[in-house]
């Protein structure tokens, strides 16, 4: 255990060095035999905490490596290294604490969580991190038989494949269709039932716990629902998740809205559980008064208010399955982007019946765009003309009159130049 302020000579630099952010130096401090990667300031601070605080990711990252302990709890607050990343606003921080290990709901002096210290300086986006955070280490729960049971609820192989589907946070449906699609494992009914019935106890539970969490509740709940889908589709047909997809996908004939998709995610929101809960109403009323194919979209609105993702813009992200950064444009319209070939194929089926007419559209917007920029330019054109005759004049007035440039240097307009 390190003494509060004990610190040797090196780890005195250490400390200096986090604030500059130089890892190398860092890192050679790191291997000198009198520096302790946990040694604690005159406050009780470790190196990590100080890396945090500072948002020094490459430190932090160095740190852990050198196993830093992520839940020290010496400071003289009770602050965490994962309060001090939450403080610092860095996203990237916060969730590598949260993946090494630091404990959500370890309070301070002042009995506040770190998502509620984040919270409370603003850091909104590092609040959303820590609340969809859901460690493995959870879920395994699980996959253990607890009590009087013989197995366990959730069999054992299941819980890689369903935590990466938790730790999503690309909410598009089709998305989760891809993710089951992916691992042979999910791919039965009986399975994804299990996964099911294990998203609803863990909802129940983030519900039931002291401190409520309303996303990650919602969450999990729009998990359920959505492997329930899948289920559901599995037992129905045997072209696997094919037809699934296809419905999601499928857009109206009149502009390609994918009607049923926005029907399915609302409905998933409505069957929440718990009606009194406050996120659940914020949802239905930002939903209900939209008419099916106005914006905002039931997937933007779900997606906000879980992952606090703002300005869903749609150039960005991939018209089937949502993935964020997709760039390949459909060559025809130049209207929707993909991921890749094998996202456009999946969406062709459909897109195909609107292509032409987005082509169209696009083509109509842009004849407009440039006319507007043409007309823009002639004004411009004219108001300098009408500038340089109006400067023209005033000089000529000067001249004639022989009265001092600040008396004249009134008449700008063409009307007070005529009087
Ligand atoms: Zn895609
Ligand atoms: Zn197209």
């Amino acid at each position: 255990m390190s003494v509060k302020g004990d610190l040797s000579s090196s780890e005195k630099q250490l400390f200096n060095v986090i604030s500059t952010g130089n890892v190398q130096e860092a890192s050679r401090l790191l291997g000198c035999k009198d520096v302790r990667v946990n040694c604690l300031d005159e406050y009780g601070m470790t190196p990590l905490m100080h890396a945090a605080y500072k948002g020094k990711t490459d430190m932090c990252k160095l740190l852990l490596q050198h196993g830093a302990d992520v839940n020290c709890n010496e400071h003289e607050h009770g602050y965490t290294a994962l309060m001090f990343a939450g403080l610092s606003g860095k996203t990237e921080i916060t969730w590598l604490m949260l993946d090494a290990g630091a404990e959500t709901d370890v309070v301070n002096s002042v009995g506040r969580t770190a998502a509620q210290m984040a919270a409370f300086v603003g850091q909104h986006d590092c609040v959303t991190v820590i609340n969809n955070y859901f460690s493995r280490a959870r879920l395994d729960y699980y996959s253990k038989p607890q009590g009087l049971e013989k197995e366990p609820k959730l069999p054992p192989k299941l819980a890689g494949p369903l935590h990466k589907i938790i730790m999503g946070t690309n909410l598009n449906p089709v998305k989760m269709v891809m993710l089951v699609e992916e691992n042979p494992l999910l791919l039965e009914a009986e399975a994804l039932d299990k996964c099911r019935r294990v998203m609803e106890l863990i909802c129940e539970k983030c519900i039931k716990q002291q401190e409520m969490n309303e996303v990650l509740a919602m969450k999990m709940h729009y998990i359920s629902c959505v492997l329930g889908k899948c289920a559901s589709f599995l037992k129905d047909r045997d072209d696997k998740l094919d037809g699934l997809t296809k419905s999601l996908l499928k857009g109206r004939d009149s502009d390609g809205f994918p009607v049923y998709q926005e029907k399915f995610i609302r409905e998933c929101i409505r069957k929440f559980p718990y009606c009194d809960v406050t996120l659940l109403q914020q949802l239905v009323r930002s939903i209900a008064p939209v008419e099916i194919g106005n914006d905002p979209t039931a997937l933007s609105v779900l997606t906000q208010a879980i992952t606090g993702q703002v300005g869903f813009i749609d150039a960005e992200f991939c018209t089937s399955c949502g993935e964020k950064g997709a760039q390949k444009r459909c060559s025809a319209c130049k209207m929707v982007v993909y991921c890749d070939k094998a996202c456009q194929k999946l969406h062709w089926f459909t897109h195909k019946k609107v292509c032409k007419k987005l082509q169209e559209q696009r083509e109509k917007q842009e004849a407009e765009a440039a006319k507007l920029r043409m007309q823009q330019s002639n004004e411009e054109d004219k108001e300098a003309n009408e500038a340089a005759d109006a400067t023209q004049k005033l000089k000529l007035e000067t001249n004639s009159n022989g009265n001092s440039a600040a008396e004249t240097a009134k008449p700008v307009s063409s009307e007070d130049a005529d009087n």
